[in-house]
């Protein structure tokens, strides 16, 4: 049984953080990992319910020198309509396009995908190919403090990042795409619509006349967390997308993957998938 205590809607920045630094909290953004993980005893709310979406450092979409931050709260609906991201990072809209249904979009937050640290979750594949890194802010001895990671480095495992108590996710910083950089991201679930992924794929790389560089490959839903694949990026770097690479990048990805038996695919599916599913995202590339 949930016993809240106090609901809370601060209005700022330093508001949060400082009900953050007393401890026993709660965050709520948009509420849809949260409520039904809640509802089915998965997740036992604290004391303070801190409900963030009256914060505007929180908000909004800017160019920053040479990156492009994301607020925290900003929905996927709004990142799917936004002019930076629809001109520079276009994966992140394709990956919105494959995210559950319009009113789950309009709800639900960049920061509460990052936070929810899921090893299925849908942003976060696309992110990491895109090298991307999460703000964090604190306020541990009355001034604001904050820090940047990388995203790689930010998920420890299902549900755990290395997020503290007293911090709350700002922004995720995405760096402006080098010219030339293609990127694409691949999800299979069980149903074409509102599922959740039973394997996902994202990748990015400059093509420079055919040719493959800083290549960089992540898989959803085969780990504990959305991870990397450097073996099946070695297979690909500096490698023109012929028949003979998309099958060395296809065996490199199966070989690589230790996925799990879940509710939603044996872990021999998950391998077979990504297998089928990086082979076909390379040949997609390589007839565009
Ligand atoms: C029907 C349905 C379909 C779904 N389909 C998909 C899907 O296709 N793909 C997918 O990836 N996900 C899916 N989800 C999961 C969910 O919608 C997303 O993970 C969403 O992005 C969570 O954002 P939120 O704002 O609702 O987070 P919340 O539920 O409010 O929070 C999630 C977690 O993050 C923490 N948190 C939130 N914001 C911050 C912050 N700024 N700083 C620190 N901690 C924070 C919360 O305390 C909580 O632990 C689905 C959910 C439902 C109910």
């Amino acid at each position: 049984m949930n016993a809240i205590e106090q609901y809370v809607a601060p209005t700022s920045l330093a508001q949060a953080l400082d009900c953050l630094s007393r401890g026993e909290v709660t965050v709520l953004a948009g509420g849809t990992d949260l409520m039904p993980q809640s509802a089915g005893g998965k997740v036992k709310l604290r004391p303070t319910l801190m409900n963030i979406r009256r914060v505007p450092e929180l908000t909004g979409i800017a160019r920053d020198g040479d990156a492009i931050r994301i607020g925290a709260l900003v929905t996927v609906t709004e990142m799917m309509r936004d002019a930076l991201v629809r001109e520079h990072l276009p994966v992140l809209v394709e990956a919105g396009d494959h995210f559950a249904s319009d009113q789950i979009r309009n709800a639900a937050t960049l920061g509460g995908n990052v936070n929810n640290a899921s090893p299925a979750g849908d942003l976060l594949v696309p992110l990491l190919v895109l090298g991307a890194e999460v703000e964090l802010a604190g306020k541990p001895n009355g001034a604001i403090a904050t820090r940047q990671l990388p995203l790689a480095e930010f998920f420890v495992g299902p549900g755990r990042t290395r997020r503290q108590p007293h911090e709350l996710l700002t922004a995720v910083r995405v760096p402006l795409p080098p010219r030339g950089q293609l990127a694409r991201f691949y999800k299979f679930g069980t149903r074409p619509a509102l599922d959740i992924s039973a394997i996902s794929i994202g990748l990015a790389a400059v093509a420079d006349d055919g040719v493959l560089s800083n290549v960089r490959v992540a898989f959803g839903a085969v780990a504990p967390t959305p991870v990397r694949a450097p073996r099946t990026e070695a297979a690909l770097e500096g490698r023109r997308l012929d028949a003979s690479a998309i099958e060395a990048a296809a065996q490199a990805a199966f070989d690589e993957v230790r996925p799990i038996d879940d509710v939603r695919a044996s872990a021999w599916y998950r391998r077979e998938l990504i297998r089928n599913m990086t082979r076909r995202m390379l040949d997609d590339v390589a007839q565009a």
